[in-house]
C-alpha cells in the first residue's frame, strides 16, 4: 500500500510543514472544501506531498517519534474539533423549544471539551516540532532543496508568486 501518513510538505497553504495522518482525505479536503480559486488549489495540491518515510531525516530519533506521536494526536484533536461543530450545526438548525436549548447547551459543553483538548494537542504538537527543527533543520533544509527545487514557500504562504 503507498504510503497515507508521515511528513508532510505544504498540507495548509500557510504552513510550510505538518505531519499528516491521512494524505488522500486531505487532498480530498483541498480539493472540496478549500476556498481558493482553482489555480491555488491546483498549485497547493502541487506542492501537497509526503515526505517517503524513508528520507525523513533522523526518523529512528526520538524527536522524529515524539513529533510523530503529537502531530497523530493533534490530528485526531482536530477531527473531533470538527466533528462536534457539524453536530452543533445541525442542533442550531433545529426548532427552537426547550429541547433546542438543552440540545445546545449539551453539545457546548462537549466542544468545549474538545477545544480544550485541541488546544493542548497542539502546544504539544508545535513544540515537539521545534525540537526536532532545532536539532535536524539542516538536513531537512537539503532534503527540502532537492524535493522542492522552486518551492514559492516565503515564511508565511505558498501563494506569494500567484498573488503578486
Ligand atoms: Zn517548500
Amino acid at each position: 500500500m503507498r504510503q497515507n501518513s508521515g511528513l508532510a510538505h505544504c498540507m495548509y497553504s500557510g504552513k510550510h510543514w505538518d505531519y499528516c495522518s491521512d494524505y488522500r482525505k486531505m487532498v480530498i479536503n483541498i480539493r472540496e472544501y478549500d476556498w481558493e480559486s482553482d489555480s491555488n488549489i491546483e498549485l497547493h495540491l502541487r506542492l501537497f506531498k509526503l515526505i517517503p518515510n524513508k528520507l525523513v531525516p533522523a526518523r529512528e530519533s526520538k524527536e522524529w517519534k515524539a513529533y510523530k506521536k503529537a502531530g497523530e494526536a493533534f490530528n485526531k484533536a482536530t477531527d473531533e474539533v470538527d466533528a462536534k461543530l457539524k453536530e452543533f450545526c445541525v442542533i442550531a438548525k433545529m426548532p427552537y423549544d426547550k429541547n433546542w436549548l438543552k440540545a445546545c447547551d449539551e453539545i457546548l459543553e462537549v466542544y468545549d471539551k474538545v477545544w480544550n483538548t485541541y488546544e493542548k494537542a497542539l502546544h504539544s504538537y508545535n513544540k515537539a516540532w521545534q525540537i526536532y527543527l532545532s536539532l535536524y533543520e539542516e538536513k531537512l533544509d537539503a532534503l527540502h532543496y532537492e524535493m522542492f527545487p522552486n518551492c514559492p514557500w516565503n515564511g508565511e504562504t505558498i501563494f506569494s508568486e500567484v498573488n503578486k
